[in-house]
């Protein structure tokens, strides 16, 4: 037995199972805990508990929201314009991080991958189709990963949207081949998102 109890054991265990974390670091996080007022450690549970119970997904972009639709949905002073398409929610908290973009955003929370039976439905591309048909949006920002699957996805979007009168957009390659966007900084993610071009 390596722990003198069960409860510590069952968090070292849960932890290491977080990405990136091993054994021992989960244990030096464990003993870190130990130590802490226990309203600090109690607010870190409370934290992971409300945003797995108390989240949902907007009904509007696809986005992590609290109600409907998400804060980013609800904000009036955002641009109606112009929309960004990203994979996952994690890749907008990354373009918001920039600062230089004020549009609104779909995720797709996903990529297409016939190989993995991923087809245009599992994606949330019908919705993405649907609010372009409603009108209003002159630009659409396709910010997919520049991996085979997010260019694969890129041209699909630019396929699916090929009949309505709005620009199709895709981010300048300032985001290394085959890196994923939520790893590139600001300043070259800037840079990509200002050097966009019309995706042919
Ligand atoms: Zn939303």
């Amino acid at each position: 037995m390596q722990y003198s109890s069960r409860h510590l054991e069952d968090l070292v265990r849960e932890m290491s199972r977080l990405p990136g974390i091993g054994t021992k670091t989960a244990q030096r996080l464990a003993f870190h805990l130990l130590r802490v007022p226990t309203e600090e450690a109690v607010r870190l549970a409370r934290a992971i508990e409300q945003v797995r119970t108390g989240v949902e997904v907007c009904t509007v972009c696809g986005n992590i929201a609290e109600s409907q639709p998400c804060r980013l949905c609800a904000d009036e002073r955002r641009d109606d314009s112009q929309l960004c398409v990203v994979e996952e929610p994690s890749d907008v908290v990354v373009l918001e991080r920039t600062g230089r973009y004020n549009g609104r955003y779909h995720v797709l929370r996903g990529v297409l991958s016939p190989v993995e039976g991923v087809g245009p439905e599992q994606i949330r591309l019908p919705e993405l189709v649907e609010r372009v048909r409603r009108g209003g949006i002159q630009e659409v920002i396709v910010a997919t990963n520049p991996t085979s699957a997010g260019e694969a996805t890129a041209h699909a979007i630019r396929e699916l949207l090929a009949g309505f009168p709005v620009r199709v957009t895709r981010i300048a390659r300032g985001v290394p081949v085959g890196s994923d966007l939520e790893l590139a900084d600001q300043v070259t993610l800037t840079r990509a998102l200002e050097g966009r071009k019309e995706l042919e």
